[in-house]
C-alpha cells in the first residue's frame, strides 16, 4: 500500500463548486487526506486567461477555506511560462518518489487526452483520476479507447496498490458548471452565488474580474 495524494490541475479561470464538489468526492472515496490545486500558468489547449495568473491562485487560496484538504500548489504559475502536465507530474514523482499519485481530470479532459503533451506518458509518472462531467458520455476516440483497455481499471483500491499506471472513472455528482458559463454570467452582471464560494465572488467583485 502506498500513501495517495490527489493533484488537481486546470485553469480555474475561476475556479468553482463544479472542481470543488467532484475533489471533495474523490478525496473521500481514495482516502486522500489532501487536494492540490494546481493551476496552470499557461494552458497549452486554452486561450491565455484573460485574468492573470496572481488573480487566479488567489482565488484557488480563497476556495481551499471551505476545506481544509485543499492546498494550492502554484509551480506552475512560478514557473512562469507554458506548463505541461508531463513535466509537472515528472517534477512530483521526483520530489515525492513513494506515494500513490493520482491527477485528478474531468471528462471532457479525458476525451481530448490525447492532445496533450506526450499523454501516453503521463501514466509513467501518476494515476490518472477521471470525474464524471454533466453532459460528457464515457465516449472516446479510438486512440482513447485503446490507452484505457491498456490502463484502466475498475477497482479504486487499485490505486494505493501501485504507485502510477492506472486510469480510474469515477462516479461522481454531475454538477453542470463550468467557467466559462460564470464569466458570461459576470459579464451579463448576473448572481453567481450558487457557483463558486462565496468569498470568491467577494474577490471577483472587488477586483472586477469578468464583467467587461
Ligand atoms: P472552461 O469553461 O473555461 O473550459 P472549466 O469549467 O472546464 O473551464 P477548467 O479549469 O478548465 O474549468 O477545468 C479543470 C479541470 O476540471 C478539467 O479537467 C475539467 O474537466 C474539470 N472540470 C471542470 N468543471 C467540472 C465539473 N463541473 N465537473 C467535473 N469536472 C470538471
Amino acid at each position: 500500500m502506498y500513501p495517495l495524494e490527489l493533484y488537481f490541475g486546470g485553469t480555474f479561470n475561476p475556479i468553482h463548486h463544479g472542481h470543488l464538489q467532484v475533489a471533495l468526492e474523490i478525496s473521500e472515496q481514495l482516502s486522500a487526506n489532501t487536494v492540490y490545486l494546481l493551476p496552470n500558468y499557461l494552458p497549452p489547449h486554452k486561450a491565455s486567461p484573460d485574468v492573470s495568473a496572481d488573480h487566479r491562485a488567489k482565488m484557488c487560496q480563497l476556495a481551499c477555506q471551505i476545506d481544509n484538504k485543499f492546498k494550492l500548489d502554484s509551480r506552475e504559475l512560478n514557473s512562469n511560462g507554458t506548463s505541461y502536465t508531463i513535466a509537472t507530474l515528472k517534477q512530483l514523482r521526483s520530489e515525492k518518489p513513494d506515494i500513490s499519485l493520482c491527477f485528478l481530470i474531468g471528462m471532457d479532459s479525458l476525451q481530448t487526452l490525447d492532445t496533450w503533451r506526450e499523454w501516453q506518458s503521463l501514466t509513467d509518472h501518476a494515476h490518472l483520476v477521471v470525474a464524471a462531467r454533466g453532459g460528457y458520455q464515457a465516449e472516446f476516440n479510438a486512440d482513447i479507447k485503446a490507452f484505457l483497455q491498456q490502463h484502466q481499471t475498475l477497482n479504486y483500491q487499485d490505486l494505493s496498490q501501485q504507485k502510477s499506471g492506472l486510469v480510474y472513472l469515477t462516479q461522481t455528482s454531475e454538477l453542470m458548471i463550468s467557467a466559462s458559463q460564470i464569466r458570461a454570467r459576470y459579464q451579463n452582471k448576473q448572481n453567481c452565488l450558487c457557483l463558486l464560494p462565496s468569498a470568491v465572488n467577494e474577490y471577483i467583485m472587488h477586483n472586477h474580474l469578468y464583467q467587461r
